[in-house]
């Protein structure tokens, strides 16, 4: 199949969070009444065209934002709503939830609008760096949220943590492998903090700045403890128990079509990638106007097609088959990069077995320098 023919992932966008947090590249901002009408009035029109020719969208990822800020009505009148789109039979819905206080009614919302998996944004168990982090939540707090989750039924959790962080402490791999083993999470995200320049954090991190051999320390300790709890290091910075792998996330490194709605979501079909506008009044307007509401339509040429496929696709344990990208994508990726490929092969920094490639996961820490060969 070429790409846009397979079951696409819908993304859909919530723009608001209650503080900003220092870090932040995402386009985020306050909520007020009128603000989340006018995104909602803007997202009941873009779904309604989201699903051209019956497009079948088997994933929804509910991210942002902090879209677990959403009034139990509207996220019941949203799943209500894909549910209802021509083309749509989920096998897994993800909600982006920020722990905090525990409201019960909205948790069993999120049970009514058939939520199968949380994903929660602990990013760290020591309240020193929550701070650091502008996170408006405590640890102990977070934990409790988790365990609120687990307790209205969500079978599948997952958790992102974070390291990299000012003056962060060596310490550090052993409490979170300790909290995880506590927790029993279903898939753990562990990112870096890095690409700060421009942001509030930059000058924390410039004061304090965490000791890079420690980072690439707690990296390969925090991985080597999940695979001892039994989780599959499935992605660079993804862990997962059996079965319990992001099918939406898997869409975007797989080179699958996904669709995104809400302002700055992007999309990638049959060839095309696109975004939406940043700014939400710009969106709505365009919307409301019956006019394009994206910044900027791109289409792939096969060099590229190839290049994103390859940088996305390497980035999995199970890396690329050159003859699935074939059917997806429509293009030889062995072809186009045939050079590169090779030459990467002989210094050890990819593995060809087959028509698969794959970077071996001692090099991942340092994948960049194999992502920087194809762009
Ligand atoms: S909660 Fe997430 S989206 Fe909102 S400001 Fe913080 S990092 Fe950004």
């Amino acid at each position: 199949m070429v790409g846009g023919m397979s079951a696409a992932g819908l993304y859909v966008h919530f723009p608001f969070c209650r503080t900003k947090c220092p870090y932040c590249h995402f386009a985020s901002g306050p909520g007020d009444g009128a603000r989340i009408g006018l995104w909602r009035s803007g997202l009941e029109i873009e779904l309604d065209g989201a699903t051209p020719r019956r497009q079948a969208i088997d994933t929804l990822y509910v991210g942002g934002g902090t879209p677990s800020l959403m009034e139990p009505d509207m996220i019941l009148e949203l799943a209500a709503r894909i549910r209802r789109l021509p083309g749509a039979d989920l096998r897994e819905f993800t909600l982006e939830v920020n722990p905090g206080r525990i409201d019960r009614l909205r948790l069993a919302a999120w049970k009514e609008a058939g939520v199968s998996r949380l994903s929660l944004g602990v990013q760290s168990f020591e309240d020193r760096l929550l701070r650091v982090l502008g996170r408006d939540h405590t640890a102990s707090e977070a934990l409790a949220f988790y365990d609120a989750c687990r307790g209205a039924g969500f079978e599948d959790i997952g958790i992102d943590l974070m390291i990299g962080l000012p003056g962060e402490g060596r310490q550090r791999p052993a409490e979170i492998l300790d909290n995880v083993r506590r927790l029993g999470p279903d898939h753990v995200s562990v990112y870096i903090l890095e690409e700060t320049a421009g942001l509030p954090i930059a000058s924390a991190l410039d004061a304090d700045p965490p000791d890079e051999d420690a980072v690439a320390a707690a990296y390969e300790d925090i991985g080597r403890g999940l695979k001892e709890l039994g989780y599959e290091h499935y992605e660079i910075s993804n862990y997962a128990r059996p079965g319990r792998r992001c099918l939406h996330n898997l869409k975007y490194w797989r080179s699958e079509p996904f669709i995104g709605v809400g302002p700055s979501a992007c999309s990638r079909i049959s060839g095309e990638r696109w975004c939406n506008r940043e700014d939400l009044e710009g969106w709505a307007r365009a919307l409301r106007a019956g006019e394009d509401p994206r910044a900027e339509v791109v289409r792939l040429d096969p060099v590229r097609l190839a290049s994103e496929a390859l940088i996305f696709g390497l980035r999995l344990r199970e890396g690329v088959r050159t003859s699935d990208l074939r059917t997806r994508i429509g293009v030889d990726v062995r072809e186009l990069f045939d050079q590169t490929i090779a030459e990467l092969a002989a210094e050890g920094w990819l593995e060809t077995e087959g028509d698969r490639l794959a970077i071996p996961e001692e090099r991942w820490l340092l994948s960049n320098q194999v992502f920087s060969k194809f762009a």
